[in-house]
């Protein structure tokens, strides 16, 4: 049988970040890779670092020097096809741009769902990835995707095992550690008061670790992975992935992990190939 594994992801970048390693791994393994990224990212960071709510930030721009950096990311992890739905960036939570007429926020599920169920339909993937209702992080055009990811899965008349990604709490716990460091540092180097974001920290972001439905070893493509994140230069040039030594880098991202939101092969417990029950 022939495998065929789909992603559908936010932004540029998001496919490295959450899916580098499984993307390389699976194409090492002569699975065919499909990569679906719904918006374009006007509302990152621009190349020279201003930020989406500074004054001179070009979304159009950003959204240009995105798509080749996308390009690069897609050829680094061997992914087959790249689909581009070419919504608009909604920005973060609460921004005017969530109402932007061709925001993918306000976009009509129906109709980008049926964008997705067409590749669907052509490309009959076994398996499909996306995010969990929350976005995994709150981010509109992250729980934009999923909906749409879902509403999509209803249109297709077959059932693929679905994944969302996720991190265990006990992974998660060590993250925060890291990321409030980094806070720390950042606050320290420009001479103001550490405090943490009541909000990030409010955030429910890790997985209970017995909810876990695969986790994957990706260490054979965490290189691959690592220089995925660094095709998004314009990004995370200056995140905490890319600060880390290729070494730490290697021993924090060598497992990406997943819960399984659709079952039909009645998988039990946690697997180590998204594509167990298919082989
Ligand atoms: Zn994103």
């Amino acid at each position: 049988m022939s495998l065929t594994f789909c992603c559908v992801h936010a932004h540029p970048d998001d496919e490295a970040s959450s899916t580098g390693g499984v993307l390389r791994l699976l194409a090492d393994q002569g699975v065919r890779t499909v990569l679906v990224t719904c918006t374009n990212g006007e509302f990152g960071d621009a190349p020279d670092g201003t930020k989406p709510d500074a004054p001179g930030h070009d979304p159009d721009g950003v959204a240009a020097v995105r798509e080749a950096e996308l390009a690069e990311a897609v050829r680094v992890l061997g992914v087959s096809r790249l689909v581009r739905l070419g919504y608009r960036d909604s920005g973060m939570k609460g921004w005017p741009q969530n109402d932007d007429a061709d925001a993918f926020w306000s976009t009509s599920l129906d109709e980008a769902a049926a964008r997705v169920a067409a590749v669907l339909d052509e490309e009959r993937p076994q398996v499909v990835m996306t995010y969990n209702e929350n976005g995994f992080y709150g981010h509109p055009d992250h729980v934009q995707a999923h909906r749409v990811t879902m509403r999509a899965l209803e249109m297709v008349d077959y059932e693929p095992t679905v994944y969302f990604n996720a991190i265990p709490d006990s992974v998660m716990v060590r993250l925060r550690e890291r990321w409030a460091e980094e806070d720390r540092r950042r606050a320290e180097a420009e001479g103001r008061e550490y405090a943490p974001d009541p909000e990030e920290e409010a955030m429910d972001l890790g997985t209970p670790d017995a909810m876990i439905g695969a986790a994957i070893d990706v260490s054979a493509a965490v290189a691959a992975k690592r220089a995925a994140l660094a095709a998004h230069a314009s990004q995370i040039a200056d995140s905490f992935w890319l600060q880390m030594s290729e070494e730490e880098f290697a021993r924090a991202m060598s497992t990406e992990w997943f819960v399984r939101a659709r079952n039909p092969l009645g998988l039990a417990g946690t697997v180590t190939d998204l594509f167990a029950g298919y082989r």
